[in-house]
């Protein structure tokens, strides 16, 4: 078979297992056996392709098919226009929140010097890594309860800041270790960049404090889990999507307790489910929270809840 008619064949065997964007997939599957670019394949396309490269496709293909997200299958997804490794163990990073990472960075734009930013439930470390390589942050700290998700952030964290890749004092394992540090990183971007197993603010020294927390905690009502796609629902980690009952779990427990580590006039950004944007604000003004701003998505939809500390004295 041509590799045109190989793509054809497994696009159409996706499109039959209900995949939205089948020729968009087999493509991706066919230049990852191939190994060849996108421009390479437009003049290949005609070529033969061998026994072993079908064989290898058509398994990829049927691995999709069984709905097995296409970024556990390749093992990456772009996020911010860089790189991550992903896997069954964290979220697959979404577009929906580059809005919150946009934001940040266009705020940062106003704040002197260079501040520290803790991220709340990093899973791959998206937030926190493309912060750290994009804007210009000194502390840099990434949390999350999952010890394994913690195992892809470190990968991250190696692949996106040149320096870490020379800091072998790591084991390669999250273990039961609390606290990861990695020093000094990224020509001067992030000064410190450190990953920290905790509960939300279980273990984060009280004494931290910082200009920014942002967090993408899991918002999904346990009750409608069910209704999620396939590649969602049976292998996306559900720890990272359940947010309770009522999906706002996380965010009570982020609203009372972020404040302890925001110094005076820090802010806030969470990134919230299309029709979380009230709740998620009354929360925030409860906690003593002000300036409270609802960002909305490209799409249109309610997407990350923006806060700020009040600053000593203050009384709104
Ligand atoms: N936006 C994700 C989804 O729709 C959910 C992310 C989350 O719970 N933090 O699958």
């Amino acid at each position: 078979m041509t590799l045109e008619k190989l793509l054809r064949f497994g696009a159409d065997k996706l499109s039959k297992s209900g995949i939205s964007e089948a020729d968009l997939d087999a493509r991706y599957l066919l230049l990852s056996v191939t190994g060849i670019s996108p421009a390479m394949f437009l003049i290949r396309k005609n070529q033969e392709a061998d026994g072993e490269t079908e064989q290898r496709f058509e398994d990829l293909i049927q691995r999709r098919a069984s709905r097995i997200p296409l970024q556990h299958i390749l093992g990456t997804q772009e996020f911010m226009g860089l790189e991550f490794a992903v896997s069954p163990d964290v979220l697959i990073p979404r577009q929906d929140t580059e809005t919150l990472v946009e934001r940040v960075l266009y705020d940062r734009k106003g704040i002197e010097g260079t501040p520290s930013l803790l991220d709340m439930c990093t899973g791959s470390g998206c937030i926190a890594l493309s912060l750290a390589v994009l804007g210009d942050f000194g502390q840099v700290v990434a949390a999350d309860i999952s010890p394994k998700a913690l195992i892809v952030a470190e990968e991250n964290a190696r692949r996106l800041l040149p320096r870490h890749r020379n800091n072998r004092e790591d084991q390669g394992a999250a273990g039961n270790e609390r606290i990861r540090e990695h020093g000094k990183i990224l020509n001067g971007r992030a000064d410190r960049f450190q990953l920290i197993q905790s509960d939300l603010y279980e273990n984060i020294p009280a004494d931290m404090e910082f200009d920014i927390i942002v967090s993408n905690p899991p918002y999904i009502p346990s009750q409608d889990i069910r209704d999620l796609e396939p590649e969602v629902k049976d292998y996306e980690p559900r720890l990272a999507l359940d947010g309770s009952a009522d999906g706002l779990e996380f965010y009570r427990r982020l609203a009372a307790e972020s404040g302890a580590y925001l110094k005076p006039g820090g802010r806030i950004y969470l990134e919230i489910g299309y029709d979380q944007g009230l709740a998620v604000s009354s929360l925030l003004r409860a906690a003593g929270f002000i300036n409270i701003e609802i960002i909305k998505d490209i799409p249109g939809q309610d997407r990350v809840v923006a806060a700020r500390w009040p600053q000593e004295g203050t009384h709104v």
